[in-house]
């Protein structure tokens, strides 16, 4: 067993701890096992440990690596959990299956024109700042609701549910708590909430989906 096949059973093991603890179903919890910086070699034995749900924050470094690796691992389900720029929507919408960093009207306007063009329909989670951190992307919380609204009545765009990043000076806590709080007003399901340092914490505040990089593949 290599060190990154063992590290998954452990954040696997975890995950499903955390469930049980917070009374919720086995298996609720998608792992989006966080690859970015890592090459193909060291991916290789997470797809052979069964991993397939895979993120990826740079458009252009996951169409380095993923086109070959999907070859040998069809059934890959790639999340862009990294900022959008929309001179990079055609390849986002060409490459990804899950698009976690809707955050603006420009955006969803390319990503829904794109979605047209090439008959392609990744999920999207809209980015909430949920700090209202200045340098961070994502919509701040008081317009999460309305954006997810104008998504779909103005952009056509069917959005599956929201994503957090929290400040990583803080307790996550509350943080992932009012993500869940806006995900139910604004009607929508999915979850994508906690890394490798808080992960179980989300788990117990309703997380759908865990992006765990370096609890996985080591530390970049
Ligand atoms: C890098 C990254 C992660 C994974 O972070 P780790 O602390 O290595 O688990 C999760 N989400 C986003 C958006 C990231 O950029």
């Amino acid at each position: 067993m290599t060190d990154a096949r063992e590290r998954l059973e452990n954040v696997r093991a975890a995950i499903a701890r955390a469930e049980s603890e917070a009374g919720r179903a086995a298996g609720s919890v998608r792992l989006v096992a966080v690859s970015k910086t890592f090459d193909a070699a060291s991916i290789r034995p997470v797809l052979e440990a069964g991993q397939r749900v895979f993120g990826e924050n740079r458009v252009q470094e996951a169409q380095g690596k993923w086109p070959a690796l999907r070859e040998a691992f069809p059934d890959i389900e790639l999340h862009l959990i990294g900022p959008l720029q929309s001179n990079k929507a055609k390849e986002a919408v060409a490459l990804f299956d899950v698009i976690e960093t809707v955050d603006r009207d420009k955006i969803a306007a390319e990503i829904a024109r794109e979605m047209a063009r090439q008959n392609r329909a990744p999920r999207l989670y809209v980015q909430v700042n949920t700090g209202s951190e200045p340098q961070k992307a994502g919509v701040g919380p008081q317009d999460a609701v309305a954006f997810v609204a104008r998504c779909r009545d103005v952009h056509g765009l069917s959005v599956a549910g929201l994503m957090c990043i929290p400040p990583a000076d803080e307790n996550p806590g509350p943080h992932f708590a009012l993500l869940e709080k806006l995900a139910r007003e604004a009607g929508v399901a999915e979850l994508s909430m906690g890394m490798s340092a808080d992960y179980e914490t989300a788990v117990a505040f309703g997380a759908t989906a865990v992006r765990v990089g370096s609890a996985i593949f080591g530390s970049r």
